[in-house]
């Protein structure tokens, strides 16, 4: 697994507009996020598909449809749509995703620890995409926007579902802006961003920029901005955890079974199975190796941090 190939688009997957319960009209939806920077924004109205034309914005039609299954509410993203589910499909969660399937679109799970749904729950949504790792809006809301948990829960099964990151935005005021992906596509049409997002050619974000990601047998390599936590999350008691913080006091420790060198712009640990090793500037980490046996079982994803702010990469499987 390799990116970029070709550059980062910023993309916003999950908005509302005044066709359902958002604050801005669908034209000013994209507007707002063209001022922004972005690339493609999709308006996901609840149960209403919405398309406008920007000059230099993509925006592909989508829709949120919500179904309720065994007393819970499953809100799930559809991108790419223009027709709504029929009926009939709107009954069960696995119906939208195999429908969604069927007529080549890209679709999603929304928030589900807003939700509250139960992890095991997502194991029957074999022609999902991916799981909303971060919602912005529902962070904002109500606390419930990180969904890490389910993801994890899910990959650990053995479901390699993607991690998307959306502002779910409605009044395109605190809610908005704090979540988005950074899509590698080949080109900016339609066809070249959803097929790079099938593929899992992308990252989220809520604000940690990441400039490169290689991942090979014993072998990881991440470029970033500047993060001062990274952490490799795996199966079954695999994984790893490094933060400045953390690789000062090794630094300081005698009687480790690790060799840890720290310098001003740069760090070395050094255990039996595995070598990491960086490069720093202002305490942050930059660029991250690991080379050896990479502490994972059965999938692994590297999340990054800074401040409050973090990107999460799609899962490996290994
Ligand atoms: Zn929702
Ligand atoms: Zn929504």
């Amino acid at each position: 697994m390799k990116l970029p190939q070709h550059g980062w688009l910023k993309v916003q997957l999950h908005s509302h507009s005044t066709r359902s319960d958002g604050r801005l009209e669908p034209q000013k939806v994209v507007d707002f996020y063209a001022n922004a920077g972005f690339s493609v924004v999709s308006i996901t109205d609840h149960n209403k598909i919405t398309q406008v034309l920007h000059p230099h914005v993509l925006t592909p039609p989508g829709l949120e449809v919500a179904v309720r299954e065994n007393g819970d509410e499953f809100h799930i993203v559809v991108i790419g749509a223009e027709e709504l589910p029929p009926m009939a499909v709107r009954s069960s969660v696995s119906h939208v995703f195999e429908w969604c399937r069927d007529n080549d679109l890209y679709a999603f799970l929304a928030h589900p620890y807003w939700s509250m749904l139960n992890a095991g729950d997502l194991l029957n949504l074999k022609s999902c995409y991916g799981v909303e790792v971060y919602n912005h809006g529902c962070e904002v809301e109500i606390s419930r926007g990180y969904s890490g948990h389910h993801w994890d829960y899910v990959l650990s099964k053995g479901l390699m579902l993607q991690g998307l990151a959306v502002d779910d935005s409605h009044t395109y005021t605190v809610d908005s802006l704090g979540g988005w992906l950074e899509v590698d596509a080949e080109s900016l049409d339609p066809e070249a961003v959803i097929k790079a997002l099938k593929s899992g050619h992308f990252y989220a974000s809520s604000g940690v920029k990441v400039e490169s990601f290689e991942w090979e047998n014993g072998f990881v390599r991440i470029k970033t901005c500047g993060a001062n936590v990274v952490k490799l999350l795996s199966g079954n008691t695999k994984g790893a955890y490094l933060s400045f913080n953390l690789l000062r006091k090794l630094a300081n420790t005698e009687g480790l079974p690790l060799d840890v060198e720290l310098w001003e712009e740069g760090f070395r640990i050094k255990s039996r199975e595995v070598t990491v090793e960086g490069k720093l500037r202002a305490n942050l980490f930059v660029e991250v190796v690991m080379r050896g046996q990479i502490p994972a079982r059965g999938y692994a994803r590297l999340e990054l941090i800074e401040g409050l702010c973090s990107a999460w990469l799609n899962p490996v499987k290994v």
